[in-house]
């Protein structure tokens, strides 16, 4: 198989699992996350009906997003300071985002373009010192104070599992999605209607994160290496 068809054959599946947990497949966006291909790779993606791309790295995302306009551009790396304004440009959502004072700049970065810039609040739910992502304990006061920048709009939250356990994967999706549901009520009427993205699940837990409420999957080898396997749950 090649890229068209294995993402088609993801994107099937998703529905598949939509319909299995009783939820509509139009409430999981499924991001194509291209950052171990070319430009050729998101234009084969895009022609078998890819529309949300995901990248990690700014010299990435930068010249994809130009050469496709077309397509949905997400963030999902580590944001750098000197970095936000090109990341502001090329991305609809931005994933990644932990820390108050790179909101603030990504607030002024979106202000000098006219946009309002969406985020989700990347969380460590699992609480591994390897990963990023704001604790826990410390998410409610981030977003609230991320939803008092003029430029910016928190749509919800993101993380990533502990790799190839799937009871701490589910473990991890079910506390976000918790998390969020404790954090929705704190929020101004106009910022809780907007706060309704989970962005959980890759190509080895996507499943999981599912049926655990996830509106956003971020799917990359499953779709563009041609040596991904899933393990077996
Ligand atoms: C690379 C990456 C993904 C996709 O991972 P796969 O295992 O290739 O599906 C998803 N989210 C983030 C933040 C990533 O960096």
């Amino acid at each position: 198989m090649g890229i068209p068809e294995r993402y088609r054959a993801v994107a099937a599946e998703v529905a598949a699992a939509c319909a299995d947990a009783g939820r509509d497949p139009g409430e999981v966006r499924l991001v194509a996350v291209s950052k171990t291909v070319g430009a050729e790779g998101v234009g084969e993606a895009l022609s078998a009906g890819a529309r949300d791309f995901g990248e990690n790295r700014p010299d990435q995302i930068v010249p994809k997003a130009a050469a496709y306009p077309q397509a949905t551009w997400h963030f999902i790396g580590n944001i750098q300071s000197r970095r936000i304004p090109d990341i502001v440009a090329s991305s609809a959502l931005i994933h990644s985002l932990c820390d108050l004072r790179h909101g603030e700049r990504i607030s002024d970065a979106a202000a000098r373009l006219g946009k309002v810039q969406d985020v989700l609040v990347e969380v460590n739910v699992s609480g591994e010192p390897s990963k990023s992502g704001v604790a826990p304990t410390d998410a409610p006061a981030l977003v609230r104070a991320l939803c008092a920048l003029p430029h910016v709009r928190v749509r919800g939250l993101m993380t990533m599992a502990p790799r190839g356990d799937a009871g701490a994967d589910r473990a991890s999706f079910e506390g976000l999605a918790r998390l969020a549901d404790e954090i929705r009520p704190t929020l101004d009427p106009r910022d809780a209607e907007a706060f309704d993205e989970l962005s959980m699940g890759m190509s080895e837990d996507w499943r999981e994160a599912v049926s655990a409420g996830a509106t956003i999957v971020r799917i990359g080898r499953a779709i563009f290496s041609d040596e991904f396997e899933e393990t077996p749950a």
